[in-house]
C-alpha cells in the first residue's frame, strides 16, 4: 500500500464524510477508493496554483518586424466554478498584436492552463489571460474571447442545457482602435 501524507489522509477522510452526507455508503465496493481518486484528480484539476505565468511567458522571440496580429483560436479548457465547485468547460481564443516580441504558440495554450486549473469565474479567467499578455510580452494590445458551458447552470438551478456564456477582455490597441477589433472578430468568426 502506498503511504500518503497526513494531509492527504485527512482530506480523504473528509471526502468520506461528504459521501455519507449525500446519502451513500463510503464503505461499499464502488466507493472505497473514491476519496483517493478524487484527491488525485484534484492534483491535475487545480495544478494552476503551483504554476506562474511569468515562468511560461519568459521565453519570447525578438523580431522587430513582428507587429501584425497573431491569433490562437479555440484553445480548449476545463475549469471549476468557484461558487459551486462544478466544472465549466469551453474554448478560449486569444489575439494580440506584438511590439517586436512574440511568444511560441504553445505558450499561449499553457497560459490558459495556468488560470483555468484553479477555482475560477469565467470573467476573471478571461481578464487574467489578457492582462498577462500585456504585462509579460508588452503587446500593443490583445483581446481574449471565452465561450463556456457551466455545469452549475446546465445540471442544477435553472437547468438550461444549451446555454453558453461568452466573455471578452479587450486591452491596448484593441480597445482604442475599432478597426483592429473588427479585424480580429472577422478572423475568428
Ligand atoms: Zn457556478
Amino acid at each position: 500500500m502506498e503511504t500518503i501524507s497526513t494531509d492527504a489522509q485527512a482530506i480523504e477522510h473528509k471526502i468520506r464524510d461528504i459521501l455519507t452526507y449525500i446519502g451513500d455508503d463510503p464503505q461499499r465496493e464502488g466507493l472505497k477508493d473514491t476519496p483517493k481518486r478524487m484527491r488525485k484528480s484534484w492534483e491535475k484539476l487545480f495544478s494552476g496554483y503551483t504554476q506562474d505565468s511569468k515562468d511560461i511567458l519568459t521565453t519570447t522571440f525578438k523580431d522587430g518586424s513582428c507587429n501584425e496580429m497573431v491569433i490562437l483560436k479555440d484553445i480548449e479548457f476545463y475549469s471549476c466554478c468557484e461558487h459551486h465547485f462544478l466544472p465549466f468547460v469551453g474554448k478560449i481564443t486569444i489575439g494580440y498584436i506584438p511590439d517586436g516580441k512574440i511568444v511560441g504558440v504553445s505558450k499561449l495554450a499553457r497560459l490558459v492552463e495556468v488560470y483555468a486549473r484553479r477555482l475560477q469565474i469565467q470573467e476573471r479567467l478571461t481578464g487574467q489571460i489578457a492582462d498577462d499578455i500585456m504585462k509579460c510580452i508588452q503587446a500593443q494590445g490583445c483581446m481574449v474571447v471565452c465561450e463556456a458551458q457551466h455545469l452549475c447552470m446546465t445540471s442544477r438551478g435553472v437547468e438550461k442545457q444549451e446555454s453558453k456564456m461568452i466573455t471578452s477582455a479587450v486591452r491596448g490597441v484593441f480597445k482604442t482602435q475599432i478597426e483592429i477589433r473588427e479585424e480580429f472578430l472577422k478572423l475568428i468568426k
